[in-house]
């Protein structure tokens, strides 16, 4: 894919956490592009997340499943697609435990629907149109449990998926990478470690955590709370993103870490200090959430309560991004404790937006 071209994307999953932060990342660095969204809105996706993009910018959204391989078809010939980001997926570990079904269909059966779509419409005459990418998003959650001082995965870390989630992005992983053995596509691999920022679901830790505490309810912990995790601002995984998808790396998977590892009782403690520190200097947030401990001048860590441990639960993953580095120059630029802090502000009303751009 020349750089020089205007790329036209069929972006999926767009309404989601990422798949939105990346819509608008990619729109205002990249405006000459077309950004097809595919999303079937479920529970996590949001269609008013891009709505501003489809009006006066360069979306063109469509509501439907990727499962659907002829929609899929027909929209890659008609919008003369040349670059799949597919973030669409069910993403949620706890809801993966208690329906591990829904994930296999959207995950593993939705990503071949995709791939076979991509190659009815992106290879003829025994070739690949040329420039055509296939980028596939995946986690950091395939490789499952790292031990304590072991270093982090790489790229040749093997799978060891421990939730129905973990296996079904596996899955995926590996259809896609057989797609690029079997049949010659153009592909490309990320796996990333958590990441934050606006737009992301409330079932998710932080926004969960926040939204908790300035309601004074639970800050409910799985078991010890010592599971070390990865955390990535998303607008640097969006970066990362930009910068795979720049480079001639067809075939070539990428670790993006994001260089700050702790645990969630760790995360949630900061967090509860960040709630905390405000309420002393600003009446008005007293007003706004009564409910919230720091409102009476208690600490917000005084909610945090432990409860049984999730089945399957990994106590740690870290990633080595030294490839996604040395191949495309991409490494994090927002400092952890600046952009949790702006995750707490929006939360509570004192900033209104962090770009993603
Ligand atoms: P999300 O749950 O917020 O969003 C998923 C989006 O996909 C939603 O808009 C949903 O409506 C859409 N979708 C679900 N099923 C669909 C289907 N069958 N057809 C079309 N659209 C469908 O998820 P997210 O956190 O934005 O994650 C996106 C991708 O990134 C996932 O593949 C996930 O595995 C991966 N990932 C996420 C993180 C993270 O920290 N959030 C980290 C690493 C990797």
């Amino acid at each position: 894919m020349s750089t020089a071209s205007a790329r036209r994307m069929l972006v999926t999953g767009g309404a989601g956490f990422l798949g939105a932060n990346f819509v608008r990342y990619w729109a205002a660095r990249h405006p000459s592009d077309h950004q097809v969204v595919l999303d079937a809105l479920t529970y996590a996706g949001d269609r008013s997340r891009v709505a501003d993009l489809e009006t006066n910018g360069p979306v063109y959204f469509v509501v439907g499943d990727i499962g659907d391989e002829r929609l899929v078809r027909e929209l890659m010939v008609q919008q003369r697609i040349d670059t799949i980001v597919h973030f669409a997926a069910e993403s949620h570990v706890d809801r993966s435990i208690v329906d591990g079904a829904t994930f296999v269909r959207t995950n593993v059966l939705g990503t071949q629907s995709l791939l076979d779509a991509a190659r009815a419409a992106w290879f003829a005459q025994g070739q690949w149109r040329p420039g055509v990418r296939f980028h596939h998003v995946s986690t950091d959650e395939v490789y499952g449990p790292l031990a304590p001082d072991a270093p982090p995965f790489n790229e040749r870390s093997p799978y060891n998926p421990s939730s129905p989630y973990s296996a079904s992005k596996a899955a995926s992983d590996h259809l896609v990478r057989a797609a690029g053995v079997t049949h010659g596509l153009p592909y490309s691999i990320s796996h990333c470690a958590n990441n934050y920022g606006p737009f992301q679901h409330a079932e998710k830790l932080i926004p969960f955590m926040v939204s908790q505490a300035l309601e004074g309810l639970p800050l409910t912990i799985y078991g010890d709370g010592l599971q070390r995790r990865e955390w990535l601002a998303v607008q640097d995984h969006c970066a990362a993103l930009d910068a795979i998808l720049h480079a001639d790396v067809a075939g070539e998977t990428f670790c993006i870490g994001g260089g700050t590892e702790l645990s969630n009782l760790e995360l949630v403690q900061r967090l509860c200090d960040m709630i905390d520190a405000p309420f002393q200097a600003d009446a008005s947030l007293r007003d706004r959430f009564p409910r919230c401990p720091a409102a009476l001048g208690v600490p917000c860590r005084s909610l945090i309560t432990h409860v049984m441990d999730r089945p399957g639960h990994d106590r740690r993953y870290a990633l080595d991004s030294t490839k996604l580095r040395v191949l495309t120059n991409a490494s994090p630029t927002t400092e952890f404790g600046v952009g949790l802090e702006q995750v707490v502000a929006m939360a509570l009303g004192r900033i209104r937006s962090i770009s993603s751009a």
